[in-house]
């Protein structure tokens, strides 16, 4: 399998370069020239597999058995998803009936995916566990190819830079830790990230780990990192490379739990599912996927076209709300207002990075199932639309043809959901334990509420909102992704739970969820570790200078090192 760019200009990679590059040359992201299609035969007998040997299965179609052989990629998988504290890595729960008898909407078949059970206790582990599995596997085995004279370092390494404003950067690091031939420089901005986030990054002391505060805001961060990267001259000598959402990598290794989620839920509803006799008589599932670059509804948009049945996708954005504004009305514009702060900071985006790909998609005239007269021709023109869309999007955006926006919505619908409304979700799916045992002479009817972290939240309330347009569709299972432990946003869910508290709540024994109830033990134990950062002073905010401060950090840690 090879990869090229979305906007045509730049040479077709294997899968080992695409993921060392990054973002393309010509500032595309890539794309694998083809889809694969998999077999009914063949996912039928994925059904009874373990996470890492489905996911090596799946990642096989992506990644040539000449670049990395099936054992090695069944160890990578192995090594990549024992880091997290589930037998099943992401587990599948069901969700209760919070509207039972009150509204007339169907959501018996809802569920969640819980994709928080990593390193991090955010879904960005699924990728970035195994990202830094594959940058190790390759510089290790670059090494071994052309290894470098006796007493000297070795050859090939790297040193991946990037900014975070939460998420991201704790998941790249605990990706990175400890891994062979890698160097990892995390910037945040000083103070300007959650408590739980900033001591989970600067309490990884490993050796190839430095964590950077810089004083400033978080676009400063990302702005000094994509200077770094435009000075090839420095890129080149300190083999720059990035981790960030645009990583083929990341979709690639997302797309696992779309199709390991698909057997839970057959098996947890007791579907038989080993004699479907064709794709159309398989069960039908959607997700609604919360979502700010676009990597985890892309990932499950690659699902789709491979064969995975699902009906639906539904894109769960908080008020930042560029991509349901798009599926509303073909067009794609940047707010004027800039970045809204919402309770679910992890998707507080102005332009969703990710989206190029699908667009590039859709500008080749692909629908649900693809598009089987695309030519070469085709696809130059597409790359072409490309260019021009996200030159457009960066003033006043775009619109798509009515044919175009069709092909979208037959893949996607999309819900905007604000703040009252997430902090009102947490609220009904915790309350709701003691409506039920109120209502119960069976005491034991009091099964634990479900706490929903804000970004699964916004999950949820768009599955709501979604399933309750769609009646005659109310057998189809419906999984919202929870892609973060309630524990990393303690502040937001202790208010939505703790405030407006339901009459029925005190009359069955309420009280009041402190933060150690609900996270995960690692993160109420993080206080006490000793923590490793390096402070980069701005005096006031000069850029010029952050720059030059931290390109000598890194010069320095990095010399030392080779
Ligand atoms: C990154 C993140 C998201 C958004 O994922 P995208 O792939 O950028 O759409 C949602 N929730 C949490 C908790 C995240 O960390």
């Amino acid at each position: 399998m090879k990869y090229q760019s979305t906007r045509g200009k730049s040479p077709v990679l294997s899968f080992e370069d695409a993921v060392f590059q990054g973002l393309a040359p010509d500032g595309g992201l890539y794309i694998p020239t083809e889809i694969p299609k998999v077999s009914l035969p063949e996912i039928v007998s994925w059904a009874k597999l373990d996470f890492p040997n489905l996911a090596s299965k799946l990642f096989r179609f992506y990644i040539s058995p000449s670049e990395i052989p099936d054992n090695d990629l069944l160890e990578l998988c192995q090594k990549s998803f024992s880091t997290f504290s589930h037998k099943d890595v992401t587990p599948v729960k069901k969700l209760p009936n919070v509207f039972q008898g009150s509204r007339d909407i169907n959501l018996d078949n809802l569920f969640v995916l819980e994709l928080f059970h990593g390193p991090t206790f955010a879904f960005k582990d699924v990728a970035l566990q195994f990202v830094g599995n594959l940058f190790e596997y390759f510089l290790t085995r670059k090494n071994k190819e052309d290894p470098s004279s006796p007493g000297e370092k070795e050859k090939h390494w790297i040193t991946v830079v990037g900014a975070t404003s939460g998420d991201t950067g704790g998941a790249a690091i605990y990706g990175l830790r400890g891994k062979k031939n890698v160097n990892v420089f995390i910037l945040h901005p000083k103070g300007r990230i959650s408590s739980v986030q900033e001591q989970q990054m600067t309490s990884v002391t490993d050796e190839n780990v430095f964590n950077v505060s810089v004083e400033g805001t978080f676009d400063d961060c990302q702005e000094t990192v994509k200077s770094l990267f435009s000075d090839v001259a420095f890129r080149n000598k300190y083999h720059l490379a990035a981790i960030n959402s645009i990583n083929w990598a990341r979709i690639l290794a997302q797309t696992s739990y779309y199709f390991f989620s698909y057997f839970q839920i057959l098996r947890l509803n007791k579907v038989p599912f080993e004699s479907a006799p064709s794709y159309a008589s398989l069960t039908k599932i959607q997700y609604s996927v919360p979502t700010g670059n676009f990597g985890d509804v892309l990932a499950g948009y690659f699902a789709l076209r491979m064969g995975l049945p699902i009906y639906n996708l539904i894109i769960a954005t908080n008020a930042n709300d560029i991509l349901h504004r798009f599926l509303e009305t073909g067009t794609c514009s940047k707010p004027q207002t800039g970045v809204a702060q919402t309770l679910s900071p992890a998707m507080d985006i102005l332009v969703s990075s990710n989206f190029e790909r699908m667009m590039w998609y859709l500008a080749r005239g692909d629908s649900r199932n693809g598009n089987s007269l695309a030519t070469n021709e085709t696809e130059v023109r597409a790359s072409q639309q490309i260019n021009e869309w996200m030159q457009a999007v960066k003033s006043n955006g775009f619109t798509v043809s009515a044919e175009t926006l069709a092909n979208a919505r037959a893949v996607f619908s999309s819900a905007a959901v604000s703040d009252v409304q997430t902090t009102d979700a947490i609220n009904r799916y915790y309350h709701h334990q003691f409506m039920l045992a109120l209502n119960s002479s069976d005491i034991s009817v009091g099964v634990k509420g479900y706490i929903l972290d804000p970004h699964t939240a916004v999950s949820v309330v768009a599955a709501e909102k979604i399933v309750d347009t769609q009646k005659a569709a109310g057998a189809i299972y419906t999984v919202c992704l929870s892609t973060a432990s309630p524990g990393k946003f303690p502040e937001a869910v202790m208010e939505a739970i703790n405030e407006n508290v339901p009459v029925f709540s005190y009359q069955a024994g309420f009280a009041p969820v402190k933060f150690a109830d609900f996270a995960p033990k690692q993160l109420v134990e993080l206080e006490g570790l000793p923590k490793r950062c390096i402070h980069i002073p701005t005096d006031g905010g000069n850029t010029e200078l952050a720059l030059e401060r931290v390109r000598k950090v890194i010069v320095e840690k990095v010399l030392s090192m080779h």
